[in-house]
């Protein structure tokens, strides 16, 4: 089994995660690609006032749920269930230790595959999956790319790969947080997603409901 794992915090969830997913998907003939949204992210402080893990994971699952691949678009609560940080090198232990067959890809955007190798146990990450990554924005370096790509090789002899998504869907989740918070923001996410964002009250939302088609 090929199995893609697309780690984050999602908080929110956008098209640019959708994306990126889908795309990957057929781009390395996924059997399955996971989203793992992480409990606690080791490299970022979330903002106290923002959604709960669960509720992060729930607004995952709409999000994957939309993408209408049921039997190949997974999310797995692997994260949630551990207690402390989400370390990635952790969560590829335990998917080795249940699925020692698979072939397991981790996908990741450029800011984080630029800084690989800052994080915990870069050595068993790259051990234990094949990395790939994708540009987020227009202006990210294909040149910087290779050469990191080369880098990880040397230094842990990762697998890399570089995709070329057809459709750069260039936002960020705190961009969208600012947006949001505004009353804007709505075309970054899916449908699902964004009626839970104001059903819940999510990122400062605060939208008269009576404005929202029945469901
Ligand atoms: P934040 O702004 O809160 O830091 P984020 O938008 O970077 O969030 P994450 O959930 O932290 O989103 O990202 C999860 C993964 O998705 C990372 O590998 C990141 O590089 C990638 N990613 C984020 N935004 C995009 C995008 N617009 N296109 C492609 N990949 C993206």
């Amino acid at each position: 089994m090929k199995l893609g794992i697309y780690g984050g915090t999602f908080n929110p969830p956008h098209l640019g995660h959708l994306a990126a997913a889908r795309f990957a998907l057929d781009a390395l003939e996924l059997d399955e690609l996971w989203f793992v949204p992480a409990a606690t992210p080791p490299h970022k402080v979330l903002p106290a006032d923002g959604p709960t893990p669960e509720q992060r994971m729930a607004m995952v699952e709409l999000a994957a749920d939309g993408l209408l691949l049921p039997g190949r678009v997974k999310v797995s609560d692997l994260e949630l269930s551990r207690p402390g940080k989400s370390y990635t090198a952790d969560t590829l232990e335990q998917l080795h230790a249940r699925y020692p067959d698979a072939e397991l890809w981790f996908l990741m955007g450029t800011d984080m595959f630029l800084t690989l190798q800052n994080w915990r146990e870069p050595e068993v990450i790259t051990r234990l999956a094949g990395i790939c990554t994708f540009a987020r924005t227009q202006s990210d370096s294909g040149e910087m790319l290779s050469i990191q790509a080369e880098y990880l090789q040397k230094t842990f002899g990762a697998r890399t790969c570089v995709l070329q998504l057809p459709h750069i869907v260039d936002v960020s989740s705190t961009r969208l947080r600012e947006l949001l918070a505004k009353g804007e923001g709505r075309e970054y996410l899916s449908p699902a997603v964004y009626g839970h964002i104001i059903r819940n009250r999510l990122y400062g939302v605060d939208y008269d409901l009576r404005h929202l088609p029945d469901r």
